[in-house]
């Protein structure tokens, strides 16, 4: 099969976590396209957004992955698309939103 000939991916999740806190503060979620935080302005998920997510999903590690894995796949298509000759390298958006989540197993066994 030609690549062309592929189906484009359904969205991914919608970035409405973390929830607000306090309950009525703006809450720390992405604007996109450009995905910086809409409560501090920094690049999302800025530090306060990985501390809240960490609780929200303390029981749900699995979850918190596949929300980062869902927001770095359409992070990378808006960011892609707004700056084609200039968005972040493919490491870096992987750093930037998947490798700071939940730990996964070491490479090697100790
Ligand atoms: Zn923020």
């Amino acid at each position: 099969m030609i690549s062309h000939q592929l189906g484009q991916p359904p969205d991914g999740p919608t970035p409405d976590r973390p929830r607000p806190y306090p309950l009525h503060a703006t809450p720390h979620t992405p604007l996109r396209p450009m995905w910086c935080c809409r409560a501090c302005g920094r690049p999302w998920p800025c530090p306060m957004a990985r501390l809240l997510l960490k609780t929200e999903y303390e029981d749900n590690q699995i979850g918190l992955a596949i929300y980062l894995c869902g927001l770095f796949y359409e992070a990378t298509r808006d960011l892609y698309r707004l700056n084609p000759d200039d968005a972040p390298a493919p490491a870096d958006m992987f750093a930037r939103f998947v490798a700071w989540g939940p730990h996964r197993r070491p490479i090697i066994r100790g």
